[in-house]
């Protein structure tokens, strides 16, 4: 995503060695490098503003690909190099393309993801949903997942199921049993109560006015390659892969 990379470029300039040196010089610093230092701090600012405000569910069209957080062999032996390159590549291209398509030169063009997702239906609805789905999917691995949540996340999934692993063993019992192609969600209402809840096909929870939390793809395209059938040996490898202090994040906003 250029504009995650906007603000990287501008979170490199303000390295740890730099803010010390600030520190020590605070008294000695010449006017061109105090303007220079709040020139930087103002665009530091500027770029966090457009990281916030860049989240997939307020883009608008036209979308483009998400930028992985990780290289595409990073998530093995969870998930092949060949499965993310062509779900993340191939399948999840090609619903940005078809989006892209759809709704160039209709009412939809000024529209939020998120709006296009609550108010479409069909093919629309469909492909933007999955739009959503695999950016919020693809974002919430790391090579470093696995553990449990911590914080306050942690705290809901024992107050709803007792423990992390009864939370893990129902979540995987619904993914397991989604007849098709779809998508299982935890999810959060209104009032931060969290549910578990199975969509078909690109549905997602926002459809419902619900925060989706944490989705797990059980189209076959998403295993079949490294599991074949065996879609639960899938889901429980999923487990290792989570990047809790993302998917946590969520559970926060
Ligand atoms: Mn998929």
């Amino acid at each position: 995503m250029p504009i995650c990379m906007i603000a990287n470029y501008f979170l490199s300039l303000h390295t740890p060695s730099e803010r010390m040196e600030d520190k020590i010089q605070i008294h000695s610093v010449s006017p061109l490098k105090q303007k220079n230092m709040m020139f930087k701090k103002i665009l530091l600012f500027l770029s966090l503003i457009a990281v916030q405000s860049a989240a997939a569910q307020d883009s608008r069209p036209p979308f483009s690909l998400p930028q992985l957080p990780y290289a595409t062999n990073a998530l093995e032996p969870a998930i092949s190099k060949q499965t993310v390159e062509l779900h993340y590549g191939k399948h999840l291209q090609a619903y940005v393309n078809n989006v892209n398509k759809m709704v160039a030169g209709t009412t939809w063009e000024g529209k939020t993801l998120n709006e296009i997702i609550a108010g479409a239906e069909g093919a629309l609805y469909n492909n933007a949903g999955q739009i959503l789905n695999h950016d919020l999917y693809f974002k919430g691995f790391s090579p470093k997942g696995g553990g449990e949540p911590k914080g306050n996340l942690g705290k809901a999934i024992k107050a709803k199921w007792g423990s992390f692993e009864a939370f893990k063993e129902e979540f995987a019992k619904q993914a397991t049993a989604l007849f098709g192609s779809g998508w299982t969600w935890l999810a959060k209402d209104a009032d931060g109560r969290l549910l578990i809840k199975n969509y078909a096909n690109g549905g997602n929870p926002v459809e419902e006015g619900l925060t989706p939390i944490l989705g797990f793809d059980v189209w076959e395209h998403a295993y079949y390659l490294d599991y074949q059938n065996r879609r639960a040996d899938h889901i429980k490898a999923l487990w290792s892969i989570i990047d809790w202090k993302v998917v946590s994040r969520r559970f926060d906003r």
